[in-house]
């Protein structure tokens, strides 16, 4: 049986090297731009429709035209399947040519090519390179099954049930029905195999099959990706961990040997020589510049952090970073900040779970106690915020338009003065992101216990030297064991303590009730006071806070305000703090995307080393076989 397509396009490939660093290798990244494969047609012309006569080039187009911008949730578009499917199947059939160009069979693919699937996006990679396999190379389905699972891994990146992809049969089977159809048959096949483990198991053949038949007829791509894969990771060590005990129970019972960790890491080349050229630089006068690509060797500065006077460096360094920022603050925004004060930076994607607005109820919070007692001896802070929000994500712009309000209050009250800054740095993006990281003093990394799966930006803010407030969540856990619990500023519930919550039946409205400061927070937003007296404008946040709060911002308030107390007094000894700081980058080695990339070479892709020669080895080797 073979697919003959309704419309097909051309792939054209995009290379862009990727230089090693200070090593004379490069990879090669390559993407893809859909074409029409007859930009004009002649024969619609000639009838006289002349809009029909471009239409191919303009459907075909619009394939490759925009990238779906959704964090963390799903649209189920027509457009965005065929633009998953057009990107994996370019990448599989490139990679098949060029396996054939050196060989004349498919039978070691495996070994010479791996795909990761980067979440499930690309997981219909398992569906197409079966289709490739059989229908095109004429494979059995045995043979095509082993080649195709000894060749994908499955990253997963998300525990929240929103963002799980799945897809309509109905669409499905409408765009790609070949494709269902070895859905289906890999799915027979896979549940004949379930049913001899758990004999006469209804629920556990329903809860591990491809699809979700229990309404509308669904294709779960995660499971896909996990059947089609050989090895399943998650992102961090807790992330890995939930994963076996909730989405990926059945999965995990079924094939243990199959699931590992691989806790993300951020470049040391981008977010530490590029973006923070002056830290480089001391760092570098002090311990050499090995650290960059052997990024364990910071520890050499662990003594540092008791010697005032690399203390001294290390906090003018600081400060003249901090001014950058302030600078560009100005020159962005208008807003005239204090170089002095705290820089306090949440940076990231706007959603709820993330808890920009818990962020926003500690400032209300110095806010109220300032105008309560205008003389009061507080740290002076300046918040930072950046992220953008998914264009179809209402609450996520409302929390921007909540931090701009409070900011318009807040920096332009003479009884506050420069004690408080709110300043919302708009189209957040990597380029900015360099700004930032390098200027923070305290970075947020405050979300709900077991919703972020790692993070990267708390990698970045440490190694920069920020200390971190944050929850036992994602790779907040590991950077914690790595620089200490005496460095970094922990609070609130536990993922355990969070799932009891929800068990028991958590009321927020209780807590609104009992926490008399909070309960002033929570009236002031909803008064109007920040919306120019319009109470309805942050109504849906302060009900959704009151009477759901499936993020337990009010759970956690109290926690929060307390660490973030504990943090202003911390920040009065500049002595204690910028040793803390110092402490936090020297220990830092572990979350190097160099280690990272390390484990999935080893443990997933079995991908060796290539011998590299440089210049210098060849030189001193040449020495070598002389005096042989
Ligand atoms: C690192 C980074 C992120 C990820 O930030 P998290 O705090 O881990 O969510 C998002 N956007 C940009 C531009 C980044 O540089």
């Amino acid at each position: 049986m073979c697919w003959i397509p309704e419309y097909e396009v051309k792939g054209i490939p995009y290379d862009t090297p990727i230089l090693g660093y200070k090593v004379n290798t490069a990879n090669t990244m390559r993407l893809w731009r859909s074409e029409a494969c007859e930009s004009f047609d002649f024969n619609k012309f000639n009838v006289g429709d002349y809009y029909g006569a471009v239409d191919e080039k303009i459907v075909s187009e619009n394939l490759t035209k925009v990238l779906y911008p959704n964090d963390e949730h799903l649209q189920g578009k027509e457009l965005r399947l065929q633009q998953q499917y057009f990107f994996v199947s370019c990448s599989l059939q490139d990679m098949i040519r060029l396996h054939l160009a050196q060989s004349d069979s498919l039978d070691n693919f495996h070994e010479k090519f791996a795909a990761q699937l980067n979440d499930t996006h690309p997981a219909i990679a398992v569906a197409e390179l079966m289709r490739l396999l059989l229908d095109e190379h004429n494979f059995d389905w045995e043979r095509a099954w082993k080649i195709t699972q000894n060749t994908l891994g499955y990253t997963n990146h998300t525990l929240l049930p929103e963002a799980l992809e799945k897809w309509s049969v109905g669409l499905f089977g409408y765009l790609l029905p070949r494709h269902l159809e070895l859905i289906y048959e890999i799915n027979r096949r896979f549940l004949n195999q379930v049913r001899i483990i758990y004999p006469n198991n209804h629920q556990k053949l329903a809860n591990l099959s491809l699809i979700d038949d229990s309404g509308e007829k669904y294709v779960r791509m995660a499971h896909l990706a996990c059947v089609g894969s050989h090895e399943i990771n998650g992102v961090a060590a807790l992330h890995s961990k939930l994963l076996k005990e909730t989405v990926l129970k059945d999965f995990y019972e079924l094939f243990p040997e199959k699931f590992s960790n691989k806790t993300n890491g951020v470049t040391p080349r981008r977010w530490m020589v590029l973006s923070n050229p002056r830290l480089s630089k001391l760092i570098t006068e002090k311990i050499g510049d090995r650290w960059i690509n052997h990024l364990e060797e910071l520890k050499q500065l662990e003594p540092l952090a008791d010697n005032p006077e690399f203390r001294q460096q290390w906090q003018d360094t600081k400060l003249a970073i901090k001014q950058e920022l302030a600078d560009y603050t100005r020159q962005k925004t208008g807003i005239e900040v204090n170089p002095n004060s705290l820089f306090d930076v949440q940076v990231k994607r706007i959603h709820e779970y993330k808890r920009q607005h818990l962020n926003v109820l500690h400032i209300v919070t110095l806010y109220n106690r300032l105008k309560q007692n205008p003389r009061l001896d507080i740290t002076p802070r300046t918040f930072f915020f950046g992220g953008k929000a998914a264009p179809g994500y209402y609450m996520a712009k409302l929390i921007i338009k909540l931090i701009t309000s409070v900011g318009d209050i807040v920096n332009n009250d003479p009884d506050i003065g420069d004690r408080l800054k709110v300043v919302f740095l708009p189209d957040y993006n990597v380029t900015f992101g360099q700004r930032v990281y390098p200027a923070a003093e305290l970075s947020e990394q405050i979300s709900t216990a077991g919703k972020e799966a790692s993070g990267t930006g708390n990698m970045k803010f440490s190694l920069n030297g920020a200390l971190t407030i944050g929850t036992l969540d994602g790779a907040n856990v590991e950077i914690r064991e790595e620089v200490g619990a005496e460095n970094f500023f922990l609070f609130g519930l536990t993922t355990a303590e969070v799932e009891a919550f929800k068990a028991e039946g958590y009321n927020p409205w209780d807590y609104y009730h009992a926490n008399a400061e909070l309960k002033a927070v929570i009236d002031l937003i909803a008064s109007g006071f920040f919306s120019c007296g319009n109470a309805n404008l942050f109504k849906p946040i302060v009900d959704n806070l009151v009477y759901e709060d499936p993020y337990l911002l009010l759970a956690d308030y109290q926690l929060y305000i307390e660490c973030q107390d504990r943090v202003g007094k911390a920040y009065q000894d500049p002595d204690n703090w910028t040793r803390m700081s110092i402490l936090n980058v020297a220990r830092m080695g572990k979350f190097s995307s160099d280690r990272s990339i390390q484990e999935y070479c080893e443990d997933i892709w079995d991908a060796k080393a290539v011998p590299i020669e440089l210049e210098e080895y060849s030189q001193a080797n040449a020495v070598l076989q002389v005096k042989n």
